[in-house]
């Protein structure tokens, strides 16, 4: 790019090329097909891949100004998109970031197993090459979205003679296979967003493997920065997009995967209910309910300029850092307290469920009080945030792991 880019330059050049590309009658793959061709989709990539080589805050820029434009935005590159970007090899990029991009393929993420969550490098789900494929058999569980993937994002154990870090291998998964049996579960708050997910001698072609082969858990650790600060944002919102069939297939494709991600608002607390909540039970003149709101109302602010400030670094081009566990932990902290304030004021008839007339806030209360607990399990543990931060910010001794350095197979049989 000859001309040094602005603001005001790269949205006049998408404003140009949409009005001169949309056409809202056509399909939303033709138009994502469109927007990924012309670098469009995600501007901050490399033009050799599908993006323009501009600076990280030209995405939200672009995507803003096409939906200024009337048209549908592009769909976030999720976690596995960046994850092969950064890993490679050339061919994986070749093969998937182009579905990725256009929605023709959906991911999930297929790394907790039973006894391997936080200690994901504990994984025993063993994958061995067998002439042009590696053959997968164990077990993975809470995948998100496994459901209606097309594709996984796999860690596998690929060797156990090493110490456990070094004999995994990142791949990806063919979902619609005989040997991937994936069974939904219920959740306390009613809905189905995970699975468990068995894989018998399930099969991957040999070379759909990201990074390279025993060195899986470099390629993990990329996909879990940026889960980290990754948020699932489905936007149902179509005002301002010119009817017709792009609009139709979007709205019907945010929809579906609302369905899964509909009660992540109350899992974050809902702190923005609190003021008309207290006000609808007429408690905004009790003196302990006003010193907590407004203790929440600030740890929320104090969490959304963290952001704020890990964002600017990003668009800065500065790779993920501290500022990912830290707001994590503060995500946690205000989806705790918020639950705390709704429960202060609603008291005990907050547990009344949706089907009952006199539930608070129709019933969502009860759903933000059970669903608030994932907030600090999902993507990594508070705990393990602590101990992140407590290792790499604060240069506090590692945590003791007396199998340190063992072959696997030892370790485990310890
Ligand atoms: C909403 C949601 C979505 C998810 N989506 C996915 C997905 O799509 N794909 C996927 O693979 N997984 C997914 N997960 C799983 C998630 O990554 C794991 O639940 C998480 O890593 C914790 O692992 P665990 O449940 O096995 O708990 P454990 O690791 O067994 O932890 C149990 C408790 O012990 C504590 N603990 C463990 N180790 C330590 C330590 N070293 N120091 C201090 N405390 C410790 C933990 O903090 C926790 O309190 C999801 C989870 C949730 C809640």
């Amino acid at each position: 790019m000859g001309t040094r880019l602005t603001e005001l330059s790269v949205r006049r050049d998408v404003r140009a090329w949409v009005t001169a590309h949309w056409d809202p009658s056509m399909s939303l793959r033709s138009w994502r097909e469109l927007l990924v061709d012309a670098g469009w989709a995600v501007p901050s990539w490399p033009e050799r891949w599908y993006g323009k080589g501009m600076p990280a805050w030209a995405d939200d820029v672009v995507s803003r100004e096409i939906r200024r434009g009337g048209a549908v935005s592009s769909i976030p590159s999720g976690l596995a998109g960046p994850t092969i970007l950064e890993q490679g090899p050339d061919h994986t990029r070749e093969r998937f970031l182009r579905p990725l991009l256009t929605g023709a393929e959906v991911w999930c993420q297929l790394f907790s197993e039973p006894s391997a969550g936080s200690d994901l490098a504990g994984l025993t789900a063993t994958a061995v090459l067998d002439g042009d494929e590696w053959v997968v058999n164990g077990q993975k569980v809470w995948n998100t979205s496994a459901h209606h993937a097309d594709l996984g994002m796999l860690v596998a154990r690929t060797d156990w003679d090493v110490p456990k870090h070094q004999g995994i291998t990142y791949f990806v998964l063919p979902m619609r296979q005989p040997g991937v049996e994936v069974r939904p579960l219920r959740q306390m708050n009613d809905h189905a967003s995970f699975n468990e997910v068995f894989l018998t001698d399930a099969r991957i072609p040999k070379d759909w493997v990201v990074g390279e082969v025993n060195q899986g858990w470099t390629a993990a650790l990329a996909t879990l920065a940026h889960e980290r600060r990754w948020r699932a944002l489905v936007s149902l919102r179509v005002e301002g997009i010119d009817p017709g069939r792009a609009r139709d297939e979007a709205l019907a494709e945010a929809l579906e995967a609302a369905k899964v991600y509909s009660w992540y608002p109350q899992r974050a607390g809902r702190a923005d209910l609190v003021v008309d909540h207290a006000r609808a039970a007429g408690r905004t003149a009790d003196p302990v309910v006003r010193q907590e709101i407004s203790r929440l109302l600030c740890m929320q602010r104090a969490s959304e300029w963290t952001a704020e400030r890990a964002q600017a670094a990003r668009k800065l081009g500065r790779p993920p850092g501290a500022e990912g566990s830290i707001g994590k932990l503060a995500l946690s902290n205000v989806a705790r307290q918020a639950a705390d304030v709704h429960s202060l004021i609603a008291g005990a008839g907050g547990l009344l469920a949706g089907v009952d007339p006199a539930a608070p806030l129709g019933g969502v209360l009860a759903e933000i009080l059970i669903s608030v607990p994932a907030q600090s399990i999902a993507g990594g543990t508070d705990e393990i945030q602590h101990n992140v931060l407590g290792e790499r910010v604060l240069g506090l001794p590692r945590e003791p792991d007396p199998t340190r350095g063992m072959p696997y197979r030892d370790a485990r049989n310890r």
